[in-house]
């Protein structure tokens, strides 16, 4: 036996790895739960969706199609892509870990930004490799940060587009200048799963990215928009040696029948993520400037979240409103695991949510002004 040690250890790497802590979802007995902290739709998924999931009930007996075929098609016609170069997934964690283990080798590194998704932080041990965390300026990506990190043994730089749980996110311009300043054996993967939310001229997913380079991915995913964060469905669009990289080490059948099902249904009903959007604008918007008259500080978002800061000079911590704020029934996410112990992040949920955590801001900032 070579082994030296008789103990069982999992890889060194491995055990580098905090394992990643979910939104609460938990609030006292009698007090309706309003969960704002894992960034869900909440107007649900599409009617369609929901009728497409119980029809998979009939064949359950049955391995789903391991191409998910069905989906990639819709996806496919949906976005104007090409079927093969599109892979799905059960949700798009899958996806980074993924590409992760295709790349990485131990000695090998990997970057990501400060206040970045700390799921790239897991992929990347899990692979063995080496996690390289560039800062942020003013809570965003910083592209010549990023560039100076490279070094001759990074292989992959993941960088989510808008970030979670910033908000912030790089006009299309400097995700090309990222790209142009990496060399061509790293590959740029695009994390775009608030994609379907952002407003602004001069956004763009990574699609033609994706289509113009080799060494570029995108990563999408059903959790958000479309409201079917329970089924775990993701997809990536990424050039056919990346794909097939991906193909030879995922599961079989990756993507679950009801999935399959379910997000096809979902993706076709454009109507009701428009929904979803004008919704989230409207009340993102709404919601912003409560904060400001409140005397709170947000990072401008673009996605279906807020950060909210709570200023430790002022007495209140980011903790005690998390608490206050849970005993009333609102989840909101603590973010301390991502650098940032002075602020919540808040998803932007119902009317009634929303105005209700308003009017709990306001009982808890008048509460302690009085102490
Ligand atoms: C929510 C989220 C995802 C999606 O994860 P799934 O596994 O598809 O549910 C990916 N990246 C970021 C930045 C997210 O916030």
């Amino acid at each position: 036996m070579s082994n030296v040690s008789k103990i069982l250890t999992p890889k060194k790497s491995v055990l580098d790895i905090s394992a990643y802590v979910p939104g609460k979802s938990r609030v006292p007995d009698g007090v309706k739960l309003h969960k704002l902290s894992s960034n869900e739709t909440p107007l649900g998924p599409s009617p369609k969706a929901l009728e497409a999931f119980a029809g998979a009930g009939a064949d359950l007996d049955k391995y789903p199609d391991g191409s998910s075929f069905a989906l990639r098609e819709a996806i496919a016609e949906v976005h104007g892509l090409n079927v093969a170069n599109i892979i799905c997934s059960n949700g798009s964690d899958e996806i980074l870990g993924l590409l992760a283990n295709a790349y990485l080798e131990p000695g090998d590194e990997a970057i990501y930004t400060e206040h970045g998704f700390l799921v790239y932080r897991i992929a990347i041990l899990t692979a063995g490799a080496t996690p390289v965390v560039v800062p942020e300026t003013d809570y965003r990506a910083d592209v010549d940060a990023i560039l100076a990190h490279v070094t001759p043994k990074t292989k992959l730089v993941y960088l989510a587009n808008p970030n979670n749980p910033t908000g912030t996110y790089l006009p299309i311009d400097e995700v090309k200048r990222l790209h142009e300043g990496l060399p061509e054996y790293v590959l740029l993967v695009i994390d775009a799963a608030y994609a379907e939310y952002v407003r602004r001229n001069d956004y763009e997913s990574g699609i033609e990215m994706v289509s113009a380079n080799k060494n570029v991915v995108m990563t999408r995913t059903f959790s958000k928009i479309f409201g079917l964060a329970g089924l775990r469905i993701g997809w990536a669009y990424a050039p056919l040696d990346v794909i097939d990289a991906m193909d030879r080490i995922r599961g079989p059948f990756n993507v679950n029948a009801a999935a399959i099902a379910a997000g096809t249904a979902a993706i076709r009903d454009r109507t009701h993520v428009s929904k979803s959007v004008d919704h989230n604008e409207e009340w993102l918007n709404w919601i912003t400037e409560a904060l400001g008259n409140l005397g709170l500080e947000t990072t401008p978002s673009v996605g279906n979240f807020v950060l909210i800061h709570f200023p430790k000079t002022r007495g209140e911590t980011a903790a005690d409103a998390d608490q206050f704020l849970t005993s009333r029934g609102y989840v909101l996410r603590a973010v301390t695991g991502y650098g940032l112990p002075n602020a919540l992040r808040m998803t932007i949920g119902s009317e009634e949510a929303n105005r209700g955590v308003i009017e709990a801001l306001k009982d808890f900032l008048g509460a302690s002004d009085n102490v």
